[in-house]
């Protein structure tokens, strides 16, 4: 979720960081109706701050699915599990986008 000031310099930073793609689907910028958000990836409710280091360019869609969550449960095996982390994670080490541009998780 996006609720904190979030100067403009590191709205750019993060951006161009993402090089304007979703950092959670990979949706660009351009390709998208709504301008993609700055999200914490961990909420300012759980502390997260709000510094380059814990923020990630994400779609409307992505942001809202997300929202201030930190896990949510496999649908494999019922287990609580982190999400993805694009800031400590690597994408294609998670997700597999095919042919048709389908995305799928590879991970819990
Ligand atoms: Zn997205």
């Amino acid at each position: 979720m996006t609720s904190a000031r979030i100067s403009a310099d590191l709205r750019q930073l993060v951006s161009q960081r993402a090089q304007g793609r979703c950092e959670y689907c990979l949706l660009h910028q351009n390709f998208s109706i709504y301008t993609h958000e700055v999200d914490h990836v961990i909420a300012q409710k759980h502390d997260g701050p709000t510094t380059a280091e814990n923020l990630a360019l994400s779609c409307l869609s992505c942001n809202r699915h997300k929202g201030t969550d930190l896990t949510t449960f496999d649908p494999a095996t019922g287990e609580i599990t982190p999400l993805f982390n694009p800031r400590t994670q690597i994408w294609s080490n998670h997700f597999l986008l095919d042919n048709n541009a389908r995305l799928d998780g590879i991970t819990p």
